[in-house]
């Protein structure tokens, strides 16, 4: 295979960039030595683009295929890929091929030690004492030729320029690979047949079948060196109590119950995966509860994913594994609250999540446990060894993504539905089985199978892995946010939101139970419960201003699944909340829109029943109904500030929302407040198209218009199928609830658009005007209902 050389175009490749440390290397490191000039301890020229050769034309490489090892794996890969069928257009055209080498991953010393620069190399550059090197990858990217372009081989000037023409790459498409040493040991960690010579964290012969020694390894190197961090085990927080904890056993293949169970006692693994439009196999009902606690009941009766995941658990040797059909009543609605409630705890003490990153429904299985898994990992010499300096090996990767920052699970059907994220995200450990390979993440490392990861003598962030990991835990801190955890805590929320209206929920209805547990989550961090969705505290306010992020939103009509407040009743979302509307939004949950110059205006009560009253919902908290007749008649007195509002105010104000009615209307539904009103014309939609590496993104917003005909303000995004299509006036009602008064720019009103229905507003979508056009429209001060 190896004895064909590479072709000149090939040749002509730097591959040294490529070159990974050795074992050797990093421990002379840790000792203080300076090690400076050969890849990956050197730092290239272009710090932001990374070095790119000219591959010549698509059919050269693929005529070239025959006798260049590189170009037949580059031909490999591509067709691995299906690019040339998804992007048939361009590959007609007999695209440009070229190779990119880029920063994979920082290198970073392990806790407590420091590398030494040599001087000439960190004057300057690196003051704060801390730095990384980088290890790299290569990608492949292709693009229709241009007149006047070199078609020689060699390699390419990069500049930061954006580059304006479109382009289809296959990230990281090949790493190198240790020819010495690629197979799986047992036990990485302590082993000692490690040489000083080996390469660490080079790419690995992935087997058909997985290695359990290597899930087994990550485990207990979890367990034993990843302390606090990694624990399910809180510390400080009270036990975690549930009044019935059902639970599958492993050896009696039957299901078990217990009563009052503390979750922490127990050793299980939890398992995520796709229900799917096909019916599940075997699903808890009140009618089998009995026969499925005898032993033996779930052999070959249940889905194969759940199988699967009863056999993964026994290799793994746990005695439990909780799953969501058999451990939950499926026809039970106070079993599945009490459950549902609990969600949060019980994947977070959980040994660790199983997710079933693999087909459409429950029975994908998990790949590489029982069913072979095909993909090839291509190999070639690309350097011969020489004057003492090792051979170069490449080794395709079996996850080429189409960005340089999409996650390994970023294309899994189960990172499109709902239900999924929180289950992501409460889990202390993932293994997450992909048709390709297994992957490993706690909140200290992520490893898988394709790569040689695990050693603890340097660390490494992977950019495309280590960022876009879904969680809520302020240690594992990002780092475009400030290190105050509250600020991670926010931070990470606003990722998490935007990510779940992105999801689809096979019933709409599920839309605030599927993220309850990471509002749960997120309380326990800050302190602050949640009211369908927003900080139910001084932060309420400045909630409200939440936006559509890209894409306008659709309204999420129906009623909860389940029964929810105290009329125990299936209620509509409210049309304030986020929750209610189906696509991605952008929270503004954190302190910096206070500082970037956001005044809330308005001062919001919520209605509540059984007594009826208003709170103030930054005192939700207290809210204590048995003590509620004293507020109850303090409420119907008259209001003593500006802002204030008394149920009389209502009966008053609002016309058609009579006692009764009120009375009637469910918890947490009716949000008060006093402020300004007034009329507007808007026109549009203005469209337009953004592109991202991901996709091309249709945008439509209405420009607001004033008496007089000029553009005085924007809306935020609307779904340009749901708007109509073609020019359209027409008279509006806005609402104010803020001010936007940043340095450079002149002072908006942020307004919400709303819809009114017997006495009640509807939030149809929010926007900016000019404060300046707001207030010359001559706007009335009224008590607003917002449903
Ligand atoms: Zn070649
Ligand atoms: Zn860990």
């Amino acid at each position: 295979m190896d004895n064909h050389k590479l072709c000149s175009y090939c040749a002509a490749i730097d591959f040294e960039y490529l070159q990974n440390p050795t074992v050797d290397s990093i421990l002379r490191l840790n000792k203080g030595a300076e090690i400076y000039g050969e890849y990956p301890f050197k730092f290239d020229t272009s710090d932001l683009v990374g070095p790119r050769w000219r591959l010549g034309t698509q059919q050269r490489i693929d005529e070239s295929a025959a006798t260049c090892p590189l170009c037949r794996a580059i031909v490999a890969v591509l067709d691995d890929s299906n690019l040339r069928s998804q992007k048939s257009a361009l590959f007609a055209e007999n695209p440009i091929c070229q190779a990119d080498i880029y920063w994979s991953a920082a290198l970073k010393p392990p806790s407590e030690t420091q590398w030494k620069l040599p001087a000439s190399v960190s004057q300057g550059r690196f003051d704060r004492g801390s730095f990384s090197f980088y290890l790299r990858r290569m990608s492949l990217r292709w693009h229709s030729f241009e007149s006047g372009e070199s078609l020689e081989p060699g390699s390419i000037e990069t500049t930061l320029d954006v580059v304006p023409r479109s382009w289809t790459v296959l990230n990281e498409c090949f790493q190198t690979l240790d020819p010495e040493h690629h197979a799986a040991t047992a036990d990485l960690f302590h082993d000692e047949r490690i040489l000083s010579s080996q390469q660490l964290f080079g790419g690995r012969k992935r087997p058909a079948l997985i290695d359990l020694e290597l899930p087994k390894c990550w485990l207990k190197e979890c367990l034993a060196n990843h302390g606090q961090n990694c624990s399910r085990k809180d510390g400080v927080r009270k036990p975690k109590i549930i009044s019935v904890f059902r639970l599958i056993d492993i050896e009696d293949k039957s299901l078990v119950e217990f009563q009052n169970a503390d979750l922490e006692n127990f050793r299980y693994a939890t398992l995520s995966y796709i229900w799917g439009i096909t019916p599940q196999r075997l699903q808890l009902k009140h009618g089998n509860l009995r026969a499925l606690t005898s032993a033996g009941a779930l052999n070959g009766t249940v889905s194969k994913t759940i199988e699967d995941a009863i056999t993964f658990s026994s290799r793994m040797r746990l005695p439990y594994l909780w799953v969501d059909a058999l451990c939950i009543l499926q026809d039970d609605d106070d079993d599945k609250s009490t459950q549902i409630g609990s969600m949060g705890d019980i994947y977070k003490c959980a040994l660790f999540t199983i997710v079933a990153g693999s087909g459409h429904d429950a029975e994908a299985g998990l790949p590489g446990l029982n069913l072979p898994r095909t993909a090839e990992q291509h190999e070639v010499l690309v350097k011969p060894a020489t004057h003492g300096r090792p051979p170069i090996r490449l080794l395709s990767t079996l996850t080429p993504r189409r960005s340089h920052w999409a996650h390994y699970a970023e294309d899994l059907h189960w990172s499109s539905r709902g239900w999924t994220l929180q289950e992501k995200v409460l889990s202390r450990r993932v293994l997450t089985f992909t048709d390709q390979q297994l992957f490993w993440a706690c909140r200290k490392c992520q490893w898988w199978e394709e790569a040689f990861l695990e050693t603890n003598l340097a660390k490494t962030n992977w950019f495309s892995v280590q960022e876009r990991e879904f969680v809520l835990d302020p240690s594992v801190a990002h780092s475009c946010v400030p290190e105050d955890p509250q600020a991670q805590v926010w931070y990470q929320l606003a990722r998490l939101v935007r990510d779940y209206g992105e999801r689809r929920l096979t019933i709409q209805g599920d839309a605030h139970d599927a993220f309850s547990a990471v509002l749960n989550e997120c309380t326990s961090f800050v302190q602050e419960p949640f009211l369908w969705g927003l900080p139910a505290s001084a932060r309420f306010e400045i909630g409200l201003c939440w936006e559509p992020y890209r894409e306008g939103l659709a309204r999420r009509e129906g009623l909860t699944t389940l029964p929810a407040t105290t009329l125990k009743r299936k209620v509509p979302f409210p049309s304030w909340s986020w929750i209610g509307w189906e696509g991605a939004v952008v929270i503004r949950f954190e302190d910096k829109y206070i500082d970037e110059g956001i005044e809330p205006q308005v001062l919001c009560y919520i209605l509540r029943n059984s007594p009826l009253r208003l709170v103030k919902v930054s005192r939700v908290a207290a809210d204590n109904p048995r003590h509620v007749q004293v507020n109850f008649m303090i409420q119907n007195t008259k209001p003593t500030t500006p802002l204030a509002i008394t149920l009389d105010a209502i009966y008053s104000n609002c016309p058609g929302l009579t006692p009764d009615r009120m009375s009637d209307t469910p918890d947490d539904e009716l949000l008060f407040f006093w402020t300004e009103i007034s009329r507007f014309t808007l026109s549009g939609p203005v469209k337009r198209t953004l592109r991202t590496s991901q996709r091309d993104h249709e945008i439509g917003q209405f420009e607001v218009l004033d008496a007089e005909g000029n553009v005085v303000g924007l809306t935020g995004a609307c779904r340009t199928t749901v708007v109509e299509a073609r020019g359209v006036k027409k008279d509006v009602e806005f609402v104010v609830i803020a001010n936007n008064r940043p340095i450079q720019y002149p002072p908006q009103k942020i307004v919400l658009q709303v819809e009114q229905r017997d006495g009640v507003a509807y939030r149809v979508n929010i926007a900016e005007i000019r404060e300046e056009s707001w207030n010359s429209s001559i706007p009335n001060r009224v008590l607003i209902a917002l449903g």
